[in-house]
């Protein structure tokens, strides 16, 4: 999950004493160890707030006189150690920056007990710890009340040790109006009718985990059920009305289930597995043991207006969590360091259950033009940060939920995998399990696993791509003894490969093919410079990096080059690898290590693709250079370069799905409408409008795979009217993904009043705040026209909207980055810069250095790509 907050500060009615200078470091003493909680927490929903207690059983391995547990906005009114004397602390004190509560003894205290505490604490609206999530049912508003505790916020709920390693059990109990439910962690055990109206729920003892883990959701729900092979009951649960959307998900956790259980060989350790869509919700999905908390698009399906895109997201997030109920729930990382341990593992085993459940979507061909490419954009910039970095402050763990944990991460652990092979790595993450389950463990333990199973030194291996920020590039070239390599660091940024002095060398575990017939060889490079022996002048082509499982960018001499064509053309070079090949030579163009012409060049090999996944790759270039050039004397031309390219496609396409068509021809019809229909095809433009008009009119429906394609062209080519009409289906609909789809476009008219409207729309109440910032960054993104003036509303706005975003700072970081990187105009970049280094967010630095170096790299390849693509895109006129 991804889950970031702002710190608030604590309301504390209470004596606040000075802390001891023993505690300047943020985590607890290791010495109080908490074995067993038993909490019982009664919400007032409407009210805002919550009563609670606490016993919790401890053991004080070290006589103190101090005891601290998290807490943060709780107010602790009474607390007794339960042993002989019932010790109870002569001053209970609070611990701001730390976010902890301290209880003051005189006489030190140690061995066993059980500490009983009373307290209160608040229901927020930010999004995290326990907070309310708002709906509506019939046009009636109705409210629930829900938990978020990744990383730090277990502590706004209860009193703990709020920290990975400290693992206990759970028995949570709770006081709630008859009308509402409880789901949590376990299996309810008990539900007793109070005399006074309301109902007490009793939750069986959850295994031993993290407190980060703990979940509970209050409210009206009904639910959709079923069972695993093995009996585990399985409930998809929703606010009333919307159930049926759960069926989708049922199916599809059920089968996940089966097929994880066998994959790790260890039994899935609850009986009981709850998903639960939530109205409001700061990530996708947050996976709580055995109660697993979704954005409502990260689950429901509806039958008629849901596209291909949601079905493979709402798979893909299932997938993701259900693995951490064994990777980070069972095995859980020591502290947040390894955190993507848990994130980037969970990200690749979602691939394979993809790739097990729906073969034919060819997901690891999809793994490359999404999670992998990603990966390699930001750690190509010198402002990225190593996989395994310190983190001890709350603001510090939050920033890490990022591109660099989860899909270098997965890409690191792909590398990995398909190095050692399928059955070793399979073995050792097995290996993994059984040694570590219910425990803690560090990245080496899962390296030592799998050196254990594969005989191969895989921490030497690794060393490098978890301990080093970036990657390699890797420059091929012809010698007559074979084949030269060469290996430095990449990066993204022209700027900072100018200057850069980092003489990192990576163990790069790779492979390398000749021509079609010559067997793969497997290599393990790990020189500045190296000679392989390889006789390749019987064959046609080289190419390094097969199936791209090795994260770095490649470069090759000019003969290799036209060699990767030929091979291209003979079609003897694999869907992944060609992918990858565009991929490596656009960051190469950008950077300037090849130039823009043989990008061009290279995009009219692709002239005939029809693959969708390659037009993902594909029209990503196009999107990148026409941001590039929008502006410059070159945009026109290029604009009908882009329209030549996918004109044809549209055409054979065409806009009627046919018989047997599967998954991925209908995202492929969606992509390259929409393309063709931002870059002006006239025909699909004129298509488009008409299909959009008799959609709002209510006369004939828009497929949904073709919905955010139509809707994105309109708003490009429309006015006025058609924003309206937007505006209009958006209040209509009760479906959280239409919505969003509608929003997004809205944010694309280029007229500066419909501008001004969008933004005020975005940012009012009809957008919930988790996906407001999402509008926003499809419109820095989208709309070139809008850029500035969305720029200028921050900076008259800054201490309103970043307060807004306060419980999503990481997205609001992609906001910036939005904006700051397509400012490639004279003076725009270092006037934001300004801004910024007198507004920065605590946090914040480090989105806000990468928002700049992207910036800065891309307005170098501007200047770079108009003078070397001058002839190409004038010649002729
Ligand atoms: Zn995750």
């Amino acid at each position: 999950m991804s889950s970031p907050n702002k710190q608030t500060k604590t309301n504390s009615r209470m004596s606040k004493k000075k802390v001891s200078p023993a505690s300047t470091s943020h985590r607890l003493s290791p010495h109080v160890r908490p074995e067993r909680y038993r909490i019982h927490i009664e919400p007032d929903i409407p009210g805002g707030t919550f009563v609670g207690t606490a016993h919790i059983d401890l053991l004080i391995a070290k006589p103190t006189r101090e005891i601290h547990f998290h807490a943060n906005e709780l107010v602790v009114h009474g607390a007794e150690l339960e042993s002989s004397e019932n010790l109870k602390p002569h001053t209970i004190g609070y611990d701001i920056e730390r976010e902890s509560v301290v209880l003051h003894f005189e006489q030190p205290v140690s061995g066993a007990h059980t500490l009983a505490l009373d307290y209160a604490g608040k229901i927020n609206e930010h999004l995290v710890g326990f907070y309310r999530s708002t709906y509506t049912v019939k046009g009636e508003t109705r409210h629930l009340a829900t938990t978020q505790f990744e990383a730090t916020d277990a502590r706004r709920a209860f009193p703990c040790i709020d920290e990975p390693s400290h693992k206990a059990t759970y028995e949570l109990s709770f006081t709630v109006e008859k009308q509402h439910t409880v789901i949590s962690n376990t299996h309810e055990t008990a539900m007793t009718e109070l005399e006074n109206g309301k109902r007490h729920i009793q939750f069986a003892p959850t295994p031993k985990m993290s407190s980060y883990l703990a979940a509970f959701v209050v409210g009206e729900f009904e639910h959709l059920e079923g069972r695993s092979k093995r009996g585990v009951r399985v409930r998809v649960n929703t606010t009333p009305g919307k159930k049926h959307q759960g069926a989708y998900a049922l199916d599809v956790t059920l089968r996940i289930l089966d097929f994880y259980e066998t994959y790790f060989g260890v039994p899935y350790p609850l009986d009981t597995l709850d998903l639960i869509a939530i109205p409001d919700f700061s990530s996708a999905a947050m996976e709580n043991w055995g109660a697993i908390t979704f954005r409502e698009p990260a689950l429901l399906v509806d039958s008629k207006n849901s596209s291909s895109a949601i079905k493979q997201r709402v798979v893909e997030v299932i997938a993701h969590e259900l693995a951490h109920m064994w990777f980070g729930n069972l095995v859980t990382m020591e502290w947040w360091t390894h955190l993507w341990l848990n994130e980037g593992f969970a990200t690749w085993m979602s691939y394979n259950a993809m790739d097990h459940l729906f073969p034919e979507w060819r997901v690891w061909t999809q793994f490359i033009s999404n999670e992998y490419a990603m990966a390699l954009e930001l750690d190509g910039l010198t402002s990225t940060h190593a996989i395994e970095i310190p983190v001890k402050h709350p603001r510090e763990i939050r920033e890490i939920f990022d591109t660099i944990s989860y899909l270098k991460g997965a890409s690191v652990i792909r590398m990995i995998a398909d190095y050692l092979g399928e059955k070793k790595f399979r073995a050792g993450l097995r290996l993994y399990m059984l040694r570590h389950a219910y425990g803690n463990t560090e990245t080496e333990d899962l390296w030592d696993a799998l050196s254990t199973v594969s005989g191969e030194d895989v921490r030497a291996i690794m060393k490098e791509w978890t301990g080093k920020p970036g990657y390699p590039l890797v420059k091929i070239k012809k010698h007559p003894k074979g084949l030269l390599v060469e290996q430095e660091r990449f990066f993204a940024s022209e700027v900072e490969r100018k200057v850069s002095k980092d003489g990192t060398l990576w163990k790069i575990p790779t492979t390398i093919s000749i021509g079609k017939e010559t067997k793969l060889k497997r290599l393990l490079l790990g020189k500045k410079r190296e000679l392989l022996p390889i006789d390749w002048d019987k064959s046609s082509w080289v190419k390094l990096n097969f199936k791209h499982s090795t994260l770095c960018r490649t470069h090759y001499d000019e003969a290799l080059f036209l060699g990767v064509k030929e091979a291209k053309f003979t079609k003897e070079l694999k869907a992944r690898d060609r992918i990858g090949f565009l991929g490596d030579l656009m960051a190469s163009a950008r950077s300037g290590v090849a130039s823009n012409n043989d990008l061009v060049q290279a995009l009219n090999w692709f002239a005939d693709e029809r693959y969708y996944t390659i037009w993902v790759a594909i029209s990503g270039t196009l999107g990148a250079l026409s941001g590039l050039l929008s502006g410059t004397s070159l945009e026109p031309a290029f604009k009908e370069y882009a329209r030549g390219l996918y004109s044809p496609v549209a055409h054979s396409l065409g806009w009627k799905s046919k018989r047997g068509e599967g998954h991925l021809e209908a995202k492929q019809r969606g992509l390259i409408i929409g393309g063709a229909g931002i870059f002006g095809v006239p025909e699909i433009v004129r298509e488009a409008r008409a299909r959009f008009e008799a959609h709002a009119k209510h006369k004939k429906q828009i497929e949904p795979d073709l919905r955010s394609a139509v809707y994105a062209t309109v708003a490009l080519h429309g006015g006025e009217k058609e924003w309206k009409q937007m505006l209009a289906l958006y209040d209509e609909t009760e479906l959280q993904e239409e919505k969003s789809r509608l929003a997004q476009a809205m944010v694309l008219f280029r007229q500066p009043k419909l501008i001004a409207r969008s933004i005020s729309f975005a940012v009012g109440p009809k957008v919930r705040l988790q996906d407001s910032v999402h509008v926003l960054v499809a419109m820095a993104r989208g709309n070139d026209k809008a850029r500035q003036t969305l720029w200028n509303y921050l900076e008259t706005n800054w201490e309103k909207q970043s307060a807004r975003f306060q419980s999503g700072l990481t997205y609001f970081a992609r906001l910036i980055n939005a904006l700051l990187s397509g400012m490639t105009g004279p003076g725009e970049l270092q006037e934001a810069e300004q801004f910024l280094k007198k507004h920065m967010w605590k946090g914040g630095e480090r989105a806000v250095a990468q928002a700049i170096e992207n910036g800065k790299a891309n307005t170098a390849w501007k200047k770079r790509a108009v003078r070397e693509l001058k002839s190409y895109f004038t010649k002729g006129k």
